[in-house]
């Protein structure tokens, strides 16, 4: 069986996030080694904030929407998770899960999700 490199949604955004805060972090840390160019310390500082602001936007966003997520145990490791979309994977086991019957047993692709393929779908149907 290949490999799946595919990950939860939600904790791509959250590592996204995450890096974010240590990019900020470390920005205004870099601006520290500039202390005798006050301006280029300042313009450092100002990015580092903006990254960490950033950051806890992506991380208020996320928890909205983790709460439109629909919760469900993973099948496959028997853990509760959460899906986004019409296809996620699991968060632990990384296993590819689905809520459309229509697509159980097919190859997993990222573009299940897309808005054109929802069209696509109903406007086979009709
Ligand atoms: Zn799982």
């Amino acid at each position: 069986m290949p490999r799946l490199v595919y990950s939860s949604k939600i904790n791509k955004v959250r590592s996204f996030a995450l890096i974010l805060i240590f990019a900020g972090i470390l920005l205004m840390y870099v601006g520290l080694l500039f202390k005798s160019t006050q301006w280029v310390m300042i313009i450092f500082f100002i990015i580092g904030i903006l990254a960490i602001l950033l950051s806890l936007i992506v991380y208020l966003w996320i928890g909205t929407l983790s709460l439109r997520a629909v919760p469900i145990i993973c099948p496959t490791c028997e853990k509760p998770t959460k899906m986004l979309g019409r296809v996620d994977a699991c968060m632990h086991c990384k296993q590819p899960l689905t809520l459309d019957k229509d697509l159980e047993g097919k190859e997993f692709d990222e573009k299940y999700n897309k808005r054109s393929y929802a069209r696509e779908k109903k406007a086979s149907k009709e």
